[in-house]
């Protein structure tokens, strides 16, 4: 037996518990993982509290990432006692996911555990710092370098964003950090922000293009904060667009990206290839320090994790959370 959180649901009404489950119930997979810790993202607590369509059958096990060492493989890349990572790929929407003790998944979708982190600090980085981490790419491989100016991040406060202050400063790029909870300036200067701006300053219907502020910008809020942040856009600069925390839509217009050469690089990292993931991973190591995953990072069990979520949607939870399976 092993422990889950599992989502039901019947005639429409979603059900949400911690459950001990048979081993013989995990889904179709050539490798069985123990999961020693998984983490709370945006989505999976979409889909616990079912606030957005994330799961796409039931019963679910959410839980999109997950760290751990494998328990049984018929799969060439792993064997008994190997530490793996698993990011995305769809777990935790379609296929039981890594809040759980156990979890059997493809071998395809597994990388080995970065040396440089444990299970617990891989999961403190998890999708959101993965997701970072590719955002940081897109502007280096868009042109835009620390000496061409600022770099806005919004959501400074999330996980994406948190993630994303620190990989920015360490690369030696000025990080404007845009933010609703000013209460959290020290939180957020000290990953490495240079400066606080109000999210309110971005998030209602703006002009089509603003006053050239940033050369770059990674955004987590999408809506009109993100028609706002390419409109402040800097010539030839480049926005990587990541998330949704303020809205699906983009009341945009086309001019930052015909007057002044704005590119929109957008971000997914539940497809990502692997290639991408192990460069993502290798950069993660190099630049983070296990201090940093401290200050934005708290742990939590799994019987927590379900009213964690809650406060999570309600923005009320800095940085990330780790489930600990221990
Ligand atoms: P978090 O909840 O940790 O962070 C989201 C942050 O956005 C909040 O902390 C808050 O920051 C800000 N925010 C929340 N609501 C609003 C609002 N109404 N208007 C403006 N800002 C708001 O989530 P994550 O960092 O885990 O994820 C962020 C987004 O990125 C989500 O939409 C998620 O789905 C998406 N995502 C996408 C991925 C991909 O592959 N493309 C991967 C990972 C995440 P503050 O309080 O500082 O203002």
């Amino acid at each position: 037996m092993f422990k889950a959180i599992l989502i039901e649901k019947q005639d429409d009404a979603q059900r949400v518990s911690v459950q001990s489950l048979e081993e013989s119930q995990l889904p179709a997979g050539d490798v069985t993982v123990r999961v020693e810790c998984s983490t709370l993202n945006y989505k999976d607590a979409l889909a616990i509290t079912g606030k957005g369509p994330v799961v796409r059958q039931f019963p679910m096990v959410p839980g999109i990432d997950l760290a751990g060492t494998v328990e049984a493989s018929s799969s060439e890349a792993f064997k008994p006692g190997d530490s793996v990572l698993l990011n995305g790929w769809g777990v935790g929407e379609g296929h039981w996911g890594g809040l759980a003790e156990k979890a059997r998944l493809k071998g395809d979708w597994l990388i080995p555990l970065p040396a440089a982190f444990t299970a617990s600090q891989a999961m403190a980085i998890g999708t959101a710092g993965y997701t970072a981490m590719l955002a940081v790419m897109a502007l280096e491989n868009s042109g835009v370098l620390p000496e061409h100016g600022d770099v806005l991040v919004t959501g400074a406060s999330g996980g994406v964003g948190s993630y994303s202050i620190a990989l920015l400063s360490k690369l030696g790029y000025r990080v404007i950090a845009a933010t609703g909870r000013p209460e959290e300036e020290a939180y957020l200067k000290g990953l490495g922000a240079d400066e606080i701006l109000d999210r309110g300053e971005l998030s209602e219907p703006g002009k089509p293009l603003a006053r050239e502020r940033w050369a770059g910008a990674i955004d987590s809020v999408g809506s009109h904060t993100l028609a706002n942040v390419l409109a402040g856009t800097r010539y030839g600069g480049c926005v990587a667009a990541c998330g949704l925390a303020q809205g699906m839509e983009l009341p945009a217009t086309v001019a930052p990206f015909i007057l002044r050469g704005v590119t929109l690089a957008g971000i997914d990292s539940v497809m990502r290839p692997r290639a991408d993931r192990l460069e993502a991973w290798r950069r993660l190591g190099e630049l983070l320090e296990p201090a940093q995953l401290e200050a934005i990072t708290r742990t939590i069990g799994l019987e927590e994790a379900v009213d964690t979520a809650e406060e999570l949607l309600a923005g009320r939870v800095r940085g990330r959370v780790v489930v600990s399976m221990a």
